[in-house]
Formats: C-alpha cells, sequence, structure tokens
C-alpha cells in the first residue's frame, strides 16, 4: 500500500508517514470512553513534565516523586519516565475521571498522539527521519469504527502536538542520536544522571546551573541567564545543547563514537 495516498487499514502495523490517511473519532458517548486511561504505558517527554508540574503547582521533583517512574530502556540504556498508574483493580491513569481527563488541556504527549504511536520517543527501530508514526494498537479502542477522516499531519495540529514537537526538538534528537551508536558504547552513570535532570527535573537542573560552578565552566550571557532563571522551556533547551555538546562534541556520532564511553 502506498501510505502516501492510499486510505491506511485498521490497526494495520504499517509505518505511517504524514500523509498516511485513516478514519478516527473519540468522544463521551463511545462505549470504549476512558478505557485507554487504564493499564498502558505512557512515556513522558520533557515538555509534558513542564506542563503538568506548573498545572498541579508542583516543583519537578515533587512531580516525578508522585507522578512517575524511572526506567533504563533496553539496549540504549536511555533514561524515561512514564506516569505511575494507581494501584487500583484497573491500573488507571492518576489523572482519569469517569467523565474523562482532569488535565486534559495539559495531558501528555502520547495522549495526544493516541491512536497512534511515535517511533522518534517510543524507540522503534528505523525511527532516526522523525517522520514515522504507527497506529497503537489496541483491541478495545471503537474509534476506528467512527467516520472521520485524518491525515497523521491534520491529527497532530488538531491534538496540538506541534507545539510539542518542537519545544522537545532538541530532546528527541538527542534520544535519536543516542539510539543511533553501537549497542556496546555506554554513557557513564553520571552522564545519565546528568540527561534525567537536564530532561526531566529541570528546576533541580536550573539550581545546578545557578548554585555551583557551572558558570565558571560553561559560560553564558547575562541575558540569556536571565531567561533560563524563569523560563523552563528555554532552560530545557539550553540543558540539552549543553549535554550535546559535552556528549557528542557536534560531530557525527559515529566518527567519535569512543567520546561517549567517556561523558
Ligand atoms: S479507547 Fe479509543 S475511542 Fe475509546 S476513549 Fe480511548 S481513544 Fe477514545
Ligand atoms: S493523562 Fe488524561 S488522557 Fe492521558 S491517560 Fe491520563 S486521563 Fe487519559
Amino acid at each position: 500500500m502506498d501510505q502516501n495516498s492510499d486510505q491506511v487499514a485498521h490497526i494495520s502495523p504499517v509505518r505511517l508517514s504524514y500523509e498516511s490517511r485513516f478514519s478516527f473519532k473519540c468522544h463521551p458517548g463511545i462505549s470504549c470512553f476512558t478505557l485507554c486511561c487504564r493499564n498502558i504505558s505512557i512515556i513522558l517527554t520533557p515538555y509534558d513534565i513542564i506542563k503538568l508540574k506548573t498545572r498541579l503547582g508542583l516543583r519537578s521533583d515533587e512531580f516525578l516523586a508522585i507522578y512517575t517512574e524511572p526506567h533504563l530502556l533496553e539496549k540504549t540504556d536511555i533514561p524515561m519516565v512514564t506516569l505511575k498508574l494507581l494501584d487500583d483493580a484497573r491500573h488507571s491513569c492518576p489523572f482519569v475521571r469517569d467523565d474523562g481527563c482532569l488535565i486534559y488541556a495539559d495531558r501528555p504527549t502520547a495522549c495526544r498522539y493516541y491512536p497512534l504511536g511515535v517511533a522518534s520517543i517510543q524507540h522503534k527501530e528505523g525511527a532516526e527521519d522523525r517522520g514515522f508514526f504507527f497506529f497503537v494498537s489496541e483491541p478495545h479502542c471503537r474509534g476506528f469504527e467512527e467516520k472521520c477522516d485524518w491525515t497523521v499531519a491534520d491529527w497532530r495540529k488538531d491534538q496540538g502536538v506541534e507545539e510539542r514537537d518542537e519545544a522537545n526538538a532538541l530532546w528527541t534528537d538527542m534520544v535519536v542520536r543516542k539510539r543511533s551508536f553501537p549497542g556496546s558504547l555506554k554513557w557513564t552513570e553520571q552522564t545519565k544522571s546528568m540527561f534525567f535532570m537536564a530532561s526531566y527535573n529541570i528546576d533541580k537542573f536550573r539550581e545546578f546551573v545557578f548554585e555551583s560552578s557551572f558558570l565558571k565552566r560553561y559560560p553564558v550571557d547575562a541575558a540569556t541567564q536571565a531567561q533560563l532563571k524563569s523560563d523552563d522551556v528555554a532552560l530545557l533547551k539550553f540543558g540539552i545543547q549543553w549535554l550535546k555538546d559535552l556528549i557528542f562534541k557536534q560531530k557525527d556520532p559515529h566518527a567519535q563514537a569512543a567520546g561517549s564511553q567517556t561523558a
């Protein structure tokens, strides 16, 4: 099937492009309403955490402690976090209620993409080009039976993921680049800790930047410093760029891969 022009079959294990088409509608009257918010794994991006901790009035370390679980991805050892599900019979998301999502306007990127998955974030093979999506195949989801036509590009726009993908772009690129390294080349524990802090624990990272000797070793102009003190997204982008400079040294990953062993 030509995914660029034809209708994609229901819940098919195909690689989707921005132009791929599908029919889907989710609404409160549907029989499966909120089933997808239970017993699932939701990877949180750095921007998701910034939005959620702000919405809940928490520091990033408080949010991480209460609402997330840390993971190391198989093969790549990349630190990731997922939403911690409740210990109830249905393993529910902490934000789901019978009438929907409590934090809908700030729901995570994965919830917005659903029923699509994003290969670059969910670590599918061959996702280096970022333009790779797929259907999250869950038999309880009746949304595919509803008549409402979309392209992947239209769905992304409708669900407000473009802003999120832009804010996470440097981080996503770093995750993809890490994955492109040979499996034998590992980050040190210190590098993984730094990646975790800069990616997910943004308030802690701000303390690290402004309350350690960081700025003596990595000079930053006064205007940028002022922005980083109050702007979480700017600090996220700054932190990931700093890590990329440090780890990848802005060279071709295959050419300088040995550098990652000591990072
Ligand atoms: S399972 Fe599918 S159709 Fe049902 S509520 Fe979730 S996304 Fe909507
Ligand atoms: S955050 Fe909201 S949309 Fe996402 S799983 Fe939880 S309740 Fe559902």
